[in-house]
């Protein structure tokens, strides 16, 4: 039986990697140290990379690769690795490419126009956070009371889930993406969930679920800069882990706080949500007490299920199990599969998502009841199939981009009305 590995240097996470610029200093350092994962990267960078995300599929994979820097050639790249003035030149010149040709970038306007504030308004928050110190006296509350009040904090912040764990050097990142060395100073995580409407990630993989998954980047960090405020204001220093920066990976977090389990899809699946969440986290030194590790019997379940392997259309998810941690059973979750269907889409698919029997909703009696007993996963399976088919999936474009409605006022409003009542 083996224990679940945590990759506990951000720079190993695909995201990161792909922000890598063929031939600056910072990809040739990397892939000297990794060259094991250079071929496949490089081919999810020359199909398009993340630029195809960022224009919501603005640009089609054959004019990024038009466009995109050509692999340096074997000269210039020993060239770079002794010589710091080369590297330096190639460096600058790289970046350069790149903003040149992000300039010329066309956009798909109607969601580009949704999303163009989002990485901003998250830098805003950040900002504001780092600007912010901690007020001079600290309060002195018992861990149970402070936890209790923490956790409200965070729901009238607007976290739908939220869970306290202790820091464990595990779970703490070495390095963040950019090469800094994380402070590994603090005792608690407040990790917390929020949630991704359910009418735009059943339209995956069309473009609405960039509209969920950004949003939800920005909800996050709306929440935990607030949250980091507020911490700030009974004296104690924090850390926000927003999209900005990321001391620590968020679903072993999670799991370990209680939120839910990671289930077959490898992202956390919460009892209330399902998949359909994200996740953010303060870290802190204020006293709080921890919370238990959540088991509501998610792993037996997946076993059974099996629909996100299922209508993976990558087959990034493994379908047969293919060993045993010791918090459950294993199954293999291909990247590099992944992040090709995104690219392919330019979105994030997140069929996955969608096909999930929790992100659709299933009862509490009937959760609260089906550890440990097939009969009760079997017959949530059943309704599952009965309501959703295969997977959940709506094909009309959503009120909220479809501009062309002869009553644009209207479909707007009435997508806000639907959002309150759902
Ligand atoms: S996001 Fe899409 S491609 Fe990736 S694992 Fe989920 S279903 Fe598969
Ligand atoms: S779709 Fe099924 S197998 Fe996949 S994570 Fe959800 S419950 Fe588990």
């Amino acid at each position: 039986m083996s224990k679940r590995t945590i990759s506990c240097d951000e720079r190993d996470t695909l995201f990161a990697r792909l922000r890598l610029i063929a031939g600056t200093r910072e990809y040739l350092e990397y892939y000297h140290r990794h060259p094991e994962r250079q071929e496949a990267d490089d081919a999810l960078r020359e199909c398009g990379g993340l630029a195809r995300l960022g224009t919501a599929g603005g640009w089609t994979i054959d004019q990024i690769k038009e466009m995109t820097a050509r692999p340096t050639g074997r000269i210039i790249t020993t060239l770079v690795r002794v010589l710091p003035p080369v590297r330096d030149t190639v460096s600058r010149r790289a970046a350069k490419r790149i903003s040149r040709i992000t300039d010329r970038l066309p956009i798909e306007p109607r969601i580009q126009a949704l999303l163009d504030d989002s990485t901003r308004t998250i830098e805003d928050y950040a900002e504001a956070d780092r600007r912010r110190t901690p007020a001079a006296h600290q309060v002195d509350i018992p861990p149970g009371r402070m936890s209790a009040v923490v956790k409200e904090a965070s729901k009238f912040y607007g976290a739908s889930l939220v869970g306290i764990t202790r820091m464990e050097n595990d779970l703490s990142y070495t390095h963040r993406s950019n090469g800094e060395p994380v402070s590994r100073s603090f005792a608690y995580s407040i990790v917390y969930a929020v949630e991704m409407p359910r009418e735009l990630i059943n339209r995956a993989p069309h473009r609405e679920t960039l509209l969920a998954t950004c949003n939800g980047y920005v909800d996050a960090a709306r929440v935990g800069a607030r949250l980091s405020g507020f911490i700030k204001s009974l004296g104690y220093k924090t850390s926000l882990n927003s999209m900005v920066k990321y001391d620590v990976p968020l679903v072993p977090l999670a799991e370990r706080a209680g939120l839910g389990q990671r289930g077959r899809c490898h992202f956390i699946v919460t009892k209330e949500y399902g998949n359909r969440v994200r996740l953010g986290a303060v870290l802190t030194n204020l006293p709080l007490e921890a919370d238990d590790p959540s088991d509501f019997g998610l792993h037996e379940f997946c076993r059974l299920c099996g629909k996100c392997a299922t209508n993976c259309p990558g087959k990034a998810i493994s379908l047969e199990r293919t060993g045993q941690h010791e918090d459950g059973p294993a199954w293999t979750f291909d990247e590099i599969r992944c992040m090709r269907m995104w690219i392919e889409y330019a979105t994030d698919c997140a069929i996955c998502i969608a096909s999930c029997p929790f992100t659709q909703g299933v009862s509490a009696e009937q959760i609260a009841a089906m550890k440990n007993r097939p009969g009760i996963m079997k017959d949530i399976l059943r309704e599952d199939r009965v309501r959703h088919g295969d997977r959940a999936f709506i094909q009309k474009e959503a009120p909220i981009v479809n501009w062309t409605a002869s009553n644009r006022t209207s479909s707007l409003s009435n997508h806000l009305s639907n959002d309150q009542t759902d």
